[in-house]
C-alpha cells in the first residue's frame, strides 16, 4: 500500500466534530454507543476465543452496516475497538471485500493509522486531556513547559502511573492508548 496517512490534525478536527455534534465530549466513552447508533450503523457482540480478533466493520447482505466486537476482550479493548471502527467509518476507508478485520498483522496500513488516531482522538479529546494531564502534573508539582510541552518520558514510574491513573478515570482507555495519546500530544 503507497498512500499516504491523511494529517493528523484533520483526522483529530473530525473526531473532535462528532464529539460537539453529540454532545458528549466531557464522556466520550459513555457517548460511544450512542454515536455509532446516530451513524446508523449496528453494534454486534460476538462470542470468540480467537484473541487475535478484536472487532470488524462490515455490511450484512440486506446493506446494513455493522461494527462487530470480540465481547471477551477487556471493557478498555472493547471501547477502543468500537472506537477504531467508527474511525474506519467516518474517514470513508475502503473495506476490503465488503468486511475489514482487525488483527494486528494490519499495523503498518495507513488506515489502521488513522482509525487508531481517530479512536484517541474522540477517546481523548485533546482539550480535556490537556486540562487532566496539567492538573494532575501540577498536583506533583512538575509543570508543562512554555510551548504547552512536556517529556513524558523523562518521568519516573511513580509519576507516570499518576497521570495514567487520572487519564483513565476520566477515558476509560488503556495504559498503552494513553501514552501513545501523551506522547503526541505533549512531544
Ligand atoms: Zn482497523
Amino acid at each position: 500500500m503507497t498512500r499516504k496517512t491523511k494529517p493528523f490534525w484533520q483526522i483529530e478536527m473530525a473526531a473532535e466534530n462528532i464529539l460537539q455534534h453529540h454532545e458528549c465530549y466531557n464522556a466520550p466513552y459513555s457517548g460511544i454507543d450512542f454515536i455509532i447508533e446516530c451513524c446508523k450503523i449496528d453494534l454486534i457482540p460476538i462470542n470468540t476465543d480467537n484473541q487475535r480478533l478484536m472487532g470488524m466493520l462490515g455490511d450484512d447482505s440486506n446493506g446494513h452496516r455493522f461494527i462487530a466486537y470480540n465481547k471477551s476482550m477487556i471493557p478498555e479493548r472493547i471501547l477502543f475497538t468500537k472506537a477504531h471502527e467508527l474511525g474506519h467509518f467516518i474517514l470513508e476507508h475502503k473495506l476490503k471485500s465488503d468486511i475489514l478485520i482487525e488483527n494486528k498483522d494490519d499495523e503498518r496500513d495507513p488506515q489502521e493509522t488513522e482509525a487508531n488516531v481517530f479512536a484517541s482522538a474522540l477517546l481523548m479529546p485533546k482539550e480535556l486531556t490537556i486540562k487532566v494531564i496539567k492538573k494532575r502534573l501540577e498536583d506533583l508539582q512538575l509543570y508543562l513547559d512554555d510551548d504547552g510541552k512536556f517529556n513524558y518520558g523523562s518521568l519516573h514510574k511513580e509519576q507516570k502511573d499518576c497521570l495514567i491513573s487520572a487519564m483513565k478515570q476520566n477515558f476509560h482507555t488503556s495504559k498503552e492508548a494513553i501514552e501513545w495519546r501523551i506522547q503526541n500530544l505533549f512531544k
